[in-house]
């Protein structure tokens, strides 16, 4: 039988429905949620990803700005932004798009966002606060993923999940999910040995690493749930890590791409954003 498709774009529709009455709710009472994007220089990709994340807080009735700076601007300059975003009640959601130009240090940038405010959870306070088990913002790309995974129809307690990729950003955050939903995880990376024996034995395969044809049939055990993260350009074509066409012979579930993890994506900055304004209220 073939793989059962989980499709990113038809949860993240629905997902989005049910966000768009919570902010209708909210605007009742005469609170308008509010995500603003900062993007410095002109990297057409960044500029079309920071539009797309505009138009989505809109479409759910949320209000959005972007700040468009110079690709000169001065660290000082960027940090001196981000202070007055802090500060300004009616902004909820602070987002700067990477890559920055090279005179700007990342991660002092991610640090100045207000921790309350950091609906990306890049901030090493909210990283921090995730690995304590405290109230944070998860990152975006780690919720969706597990937004996906409740409509595979699998139960992650006791399971065998291999996780490929270790970064901050979903590596490392989404295996920490996995282990609160009660999985065994394995985080594989680079100097893995014998990953192909943990992939051999796993329930589910989350991938992400950005390396098409990485994951094959071979090392995907029957009925296996899919999770591929990858997003490489090939011949002009998103493509993912996992070889989909033979892997769905075999899979129990998987995810397309595109059209899988992505639309979960910016749905949980969304997510964010509305919880953020809620919590200014409490
Ligand atoms: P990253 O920071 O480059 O991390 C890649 C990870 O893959 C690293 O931990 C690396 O190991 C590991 N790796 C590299 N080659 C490997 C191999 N042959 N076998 C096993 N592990 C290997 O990337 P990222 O930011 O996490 O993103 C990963 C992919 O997801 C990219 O394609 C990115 O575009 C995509 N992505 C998609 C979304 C979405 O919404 N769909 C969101 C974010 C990212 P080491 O640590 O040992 O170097």
């Amino acid at each position: 039988m073939p793989a059962k498709v989980l499709d990113g774009k038809k949860i993240a529709a629905d997902y989005r429905a049910n966000l768009a009455q919570e902010v209708e709710q909210l605007k009742a009472k005469g609170v308008t949620p509010n995500l603003t994007v900062i993007l410095v220089g002109n990297d057409g990709a960044s500029q079309s990803y920071v539009n797309n994340k505009k138009k989505s807080a809109e479409k759910i009735g949320m209000s959005s700005s972007i700040i468009h700076l110079d690709e000169s601007t001065t660290e000082a300059a960027l940090l001196e932004e981000i202070d007055k975003l802090n500060n300004d009640d009616n902004v909820h959601g602070i987002l700067v798009q990477v890559p920055l130009p090279k005179q700007i240090d990342e991660t002092k940038v991610l640090e100045k966002i207000a921790p309350e405010k950091d609906v990306d959870g890049f901030n090493p306070i909210n990283i921090g606060r995730l690995y304590a088990g405290v109230e944070t913002y998860i990152p975006c790309t780690p919720l969706g993923i597990m937004e996906i995974l409740k409509h595979a129809d699998i139960d992650l307690e006791g399971k065998d999940v291999a996780v490929i990729g270790r970064s901050h950003i979903v590596g490392q955050p989404v295996a920490k999910l996995l282990t609160d939903a009660n999985a065994t995880v394995t985080l594989l990376h680079s100097r893995s040995k014998d990953m192909d024996a943990v992939l051999k034995r796993s329930d589910v395969i989350v991938s992400a690493v950005g390396k098409p044809g990485l994951v094959t049939k071979d090392v995907v055990k029957q009925g296996a749930v899919i999770v591929d993260v990858g997003n490489t350009v090939v011949d002009g074509k998103l493509t993912g890590d996992v070889v989909y066409d033979e892997v769905s012979e075999v899979a129990g579930a998987i995810t397309p791409v595109p059209g899988g993890v992505g639309p979960l994506t910016i749905t949980m900055v969304l997510n964010n954003t509305l919880l953020a304004a809620k919590r200014a209220q409490q």
